[in-house]
């Protein structure tokens, strides 16, 4: 038998980063971009957090925690879930802490999908849910939002067949910054609860939203798998700390995924999250409602944009129609946002994202504004 020792496993076939790896190797030849395209807070970690988390390194907590989480943050975490969805047993619920929302969505979606099941999700969509789905063998199903990126609960119910295991929202929304009403989730849960489907929220913006309070569906509905992060809130992107809580069964096999993967968030990250938790982060979501307004004013008219009303981000339609011509465009003009096609079925939008500095904004939208 001829063997091929760096022959990859079948699984990895349907990953492919060839949409953002075309802009970023267009970006590497700028200098000094304007850079519109990250998807991370531009402010640090707040220095209370900081505080403890070299504390937690000079006293030592440098060792695995439980595989769930330190037992501390899951009742804090418990603790917020009862404030906000007036869960009368929440400190009996299971709450597992992970390594970011990624580690959530990755072993969320490994305990949950069998080879074949249909995953349902709205399209724009964040990119590392068609290919974790398609890592477990299932079957992204994308139902698409444009123009103007509101749920229509009709389209989602036509998306459901026997296939059907689950739902995922995503609530303030990347790419769109859409965020769902408390009746648009209302509709969703009571069509979840029709086809008794799981409903996967991932609420990692769930601190970003601009108009209206945020809602989160956990509280409406009873089958829903809920994550949350850290990463975006407190700018701790790259200290990989999450959270999630849902149905028992569902909890109980992840924690044992996660200890055979993650094996447990990173101990100075959980430190450190409790005292994250206690900071009051508006200031910053205040300076990132002006940048949406910023962002608005100069696009909202000549780009034909829909006011984005969380996240940090606005997906913007490209002049002409082709976002990967217009990306190139800009990118020659030294601005740099990542075409539609790397988060959706369609190439008729780009990606900006206004989580930078109040005068690189600036510059970057009259840029954009130029080319319109
Ligand atoms: N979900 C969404 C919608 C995101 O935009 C991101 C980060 N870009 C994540 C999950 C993952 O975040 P993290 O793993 O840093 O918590």
């Amino acid at each position: 038998m001829a063997r091929d020792p760096f022959a990859i496993a079948e699984r990895m076939r349907l990953l492919d980063a060839s949409g953002i790896r075309k802009v970023f190797d267009l970006a590497a030849k700028m200098t000094d971009p304007i850079n519109l395209s990250i998807g991370q807070p531009d402010f640090d970690v707040p220095d209370e957090a900081k505080d403890v988390a070299i504390e937690a390194i000079r006293s030592g907590d440098n060792k695995y925690t439980q595989t769930q989480g330190k037992g501390e943050l899951r009742q804090a975490v418990a603790k917020l879930c009862q404030e906000e969805f007036g869960w009368s047993d929440a400190m009996e619920r299971p709450y597992l802490i992970t390594s970011g929302v990624s580690g959530g969505l990755l072993l969320a979606i490994l305990t949950t999908v069998n080879p074949g099941d249909e995953v349902v999700f709205t399209d724009p969509y964040f990119v590392m849910y068609s290919h974790l789905v398609n890592l477990a063998g299932g079957v992204p199903v994308r139902v698409g939002t444009y123009p103007d990126f509101r749920v229509d609960v009709n389209k989602i119910a036509d998306a459901i067949t026997d296939k059907t295991r689950m739902l995922m929202i995503n609530s303030p929304g990347n790419p769109t910054g859409a965020v769902y009403t408390e009746r648009e989730l209302r509709d969703i849960a009571s069509l979840a609860s029709q086809y008794d489907l799981l409903v996967l929220s991932d609420e990692i913006y769930d601190l970003f939203c601009y108009d209206q309070p945020f809602v989160s569906i956990a509280g409406m509905y009873e089958k829903t798998l809920l994550l949350r992060g850290f990463s975006k809130s407190y700018g701790m992107t790259g200290w990989r700390i999450g959270w999630a809580t849902g149905p028992k069964p569902i909890l109980e096999k992840m924690t044992m995924l996660q200890q055979y993967t993650f094996v447990c968030a990173p101990s100075i990250a959980q430190a450190s999250a409790m005292a994250a938790l206690q900071v009051d982060m508006t200031p910053h979501v205040r300076a990132y409602k002006k940048k949406r307004d910023l962002v608005y004013d100069a696009l909202g008219e000549t780009f034909g944009l829909v006011k984005p009303a969380g996240a940090f981000y606005a997906f913007v339609p490209a002049p002409g129609g082709n976002a990967t011509e217009f990306v190139k465009q800009a990118i020659d003009n030294n601005v740099l946002v990542i075409p539609g096609n790397v988060f959706s079925d369609r190439d008729t939008h780009f990606r900006l994202s206004y989580a930078t500095q109040e005068e690189t904004l600036q510059r970057g939208l009259e840029i954009l504004k130029s080319l319109a």
